[in-house]
């Protein structure tokens, strides 16, 4: 059996460490041993989402935490801005509209971050903005997005909250929610936490706490109200993803560890040695000026079929990878960098990649990706200024 590598933006490979928790005795949730890994669970969290605020733990997907923040920060009739610069920018949009929420939306070139004196001219000129509804990384597109002017802008210019949907950027890039002043910050276990899907992470602001007293939309099982109340005290309204929290819990262990700081170096190491191997390969990154470090888009030649060259990375050489969403169906593929990954992991899907554009007729030099990315390896990313290797290199054929 071929060893399976993961390399999808979400779920991502759970480390051994992570699978060995999950698998050990469940304990009852309302069982005393319970409670210290709840609390431990909630000040780890705490201190990646940079905030003093309690971060509730929701048993959904990370979208069951965007609908949350919808229909707990916003009331029927509301008017809330949406950055729209990929699919998950389209599902805040989706979301407004199934809860009766008039949406303008910012509308970014898939690719392109928001430009957030773009995000203040709309604030400006619409009065009573509710709520900016936002990504901080576009995950169907890898984009990052320059959170810290966009809490600026929408603070400088309006009233409204900031809801960030930070699924695959806490953990991967800084997102210090106090410090920016974001309202609300979203993530979900299946993405940098290096955990199966399954449980979501919301943190409010004072601000965004005293908006659930004015009344949102209808509502039962995400009841905010009810998880603040309750958590503090390990007690959340309905039964919690019990061996997700312990997951978490060892999650954190390892995460600190390490140090936050070293995750944050880790996935830009991955990310810049694959960001290097392609652009050696030819192939153009989407996301050219602001990429993400959670995943790394790459179009794929036009003459070629993107799902076939995904079944047969898959098929024959053991890599999955991610295609495109929406509009960029068949036209991206995306490399993921979160979860149990490490540089070999990422030279072994390069080289997996170069061969199967081999297979499909590309005139790539083989080798050529891996060889950039390893040379990526050997000087880092502290050096972040465009390498210049070939020259030092005596073995590199031309
Ligand atoms: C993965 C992801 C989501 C959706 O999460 P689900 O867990 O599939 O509901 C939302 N936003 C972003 C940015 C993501 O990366």
């Amino acid at each position: 059996m071929r060893k399976y590598r993961l390399l999808t933006p979400g779920p991502v490979p759970v480390p051994e460490r992570i699978r060995r928790a999950m698998a050990g005795t469940l304990l009852h949730h309302r069982a005393p041993d319970f409670l210290p890994v709840f609390h431990e669970v909630r000040v780890g969290l705490q201190r990646v989402f940079g905030t003093e605020r309690q971060v509730l733990l929701l048993a959904s997907s990370g979208t069951g935490a965007m609908e949350a923040a919808v229909t707990n920060l916003t009331r029927p009739g509301d008017t809330a801005v949406v950055v729209r610069a990929g699919k998950f920018g389209d599902r805040w949009f989706e979301l407004c509209r199934a809860y009766g929420v008039e949406a303008l939306s910012v509308d970014v070139e898939w690719g392109r971050a928001v430009d957030p004196d773009e995000l203040a001219a709309v604030l400006r000129a619409k009065r009573g903005v509710r709520a900016v509804f936002a990504q901080a990384s576009e995950t169907s597109t890898g984009v990052l997005h320059p959170m810290e002017p966009v809490a600026r802008a929408v603070a400088d210019n309006s009233e409204a909250l900031l809801v960030v949907d930070g699924i695959s950027a806490v953990g991967v890039h800084p997102l210090p929610m106090d410090a920016w002043g974001i309202d609300a910050l979203l993530s979900g276990s299946q993405k940098s936490w290096q955990l199966p899907p399954g449980l979501a992470m919301i943190a409010l602001s004072e601000r965004a706490e005293a908006a659930l007293e004015r009344g949102g939309h209808a509502r039962y099982y995400f009841d905010l109200r009810k998880e603040l109340r309750g958590q503090p005290t390990g007690a959340t309204a309905y039964s919690p993803a019990l061996a997700l929290i312990v997951g978490l819990a060892e999650s954190l262990r390892m995460l600190f560890e390490d140090g936050l700081e070293r995750s944050y170096a880790r996935h830009a190491e991955l990310a810049e040695m694959t960001r290097d191997g392609v652009r050696a390969l030819g192939m153009a990154l989407l996301a050219a000026s602001a990429p993400s470090n959670a995943c790394t888009a790459v179009r794929v030649p036009r003459q070629l079929d993107a799902g076939k060259l995904l079944s047969q990375l898959r098929d024959h050489h053991g890599v999955t990878l991610a295609g495109g969403q929406g509009q960029l169906s068949g036209k991206i593929l995306r490399i993921g960098h979160m979860g149990d990954l490490d540089t070999y992991d990422m030279l072994a899907g390069l080289a997996a990649l170069e061969l199967t554009l081999l297979d499909f007729g590309v005139p790539i030099e083989l080798g050529a990706g891996v060889h950039s990315a390893l040379n990526r390896m050997r000087v880092g990313v502290s050096a972040s200024a465009p390498q210049e290797t070939e020259g030092r290199n005596p073995w590199r054929a031309s």
